[in-house]
């Protein structure tokens, strides 16, 4: 099925960062436009209504929570906020600025092409789009937010669905709790791995005649194993 790509802004006054998160979001098959300035940028989203809005915090006319507020005040469009390392991002991602998640500078270009991803998978919750994910008999819906066992289909509660959602992307491999958090729970609470723990096990007891199975790797976090994977 060919679509057409799907458009991310990209507003950001250092030149250097511009072009290198436009080459890899280019790379990963989206379209990008790019713009140093908060009052270009509000003027792009309404008129090229961006699928998504990768917005720095600093910028040299308008500070990017005021950019994002208003971005706020018209449309839902998910915004990406790319930080320095002491901003308040409860701030940033909670209600009062309303971005979707955020990125604190210097980040890996690679892992901002899986955030904007992730922000845009969960930004759309149109029927067939996305791929259904299937390890062993356990396969997930992400369009459809629906869990089967066989044919069996799962109630998960919303965070043990994402949870199920990271290890059924990357089955095999090794997902540290911390990682887990950042990915589940959007961002790392320091001590608060336990979370991860608990609904692991609730994942665990709903996923009854799975034969994929989340492995404890201990001291590590933990790991989706394909059923002909088990010795
Ligand atoms: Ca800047």
């Amino acid at each position: 099925m060919a679509t057409k790509p799907q458009l991310v802004l990209v507003v950001e006054d250092e030149a250097s960062i511009a072009s290198f998160v436009a080459a890899y979001l280019k790379n990963a098959g989206y379209a990008v436009r790019t713009t140093a300035t908060g009052a270009e940028a509000l003027k792009l989203v309404a008129s090229e209504k961006p699928a998504l809005v990768v917005l720095d915090l600093m910028l040299p006319d308008m500070d990017g929570v005021e950019v994002c507020k208003r971005i706020r005040q018209s449309t839902d469009m998910p915004v990406l906020m790319l930080t320095a390392r002491d901003e308040d991002v409860d701030k940033i991602i909670g209600l009062e600025v309303g971005a979707d998640d955020y990125m604190t500078k210097p980040f890996n270009p690679r892992e901002l092409v899986s955030r904007v991803r992730a922000v845009l998978r969960r930004a759309s919750g149109m029927p067939g789009g996305g791929h259904v994910l299937a390890v062993g008999n356990v396969s997930l819906d992400p369009a459809r937010h629906e869990v089967r066992v066989g044919d069996t289909v799962v109630t998960l509660r919303a965070k043990e669905f994402e949870l199920l959602e990271a290890f059924c992307r990357q089955p095999g491999l090794v997902l540290t709790r911390d990682k887990l958090l950042e990915d589940v729970w959007g961002f790392a609470y320091p001590g608060e791995t336990r979370t991860v723990d608990v609904h692991v096990k609730q994942l665990r007891d709903k996923l009854v005649g799975a034969d994929a199975k989340i492995e404890t790797v201990w001291g590590v976090g933990y790991k989706l194993v394909k059923p002909t994977e088990t010795p």
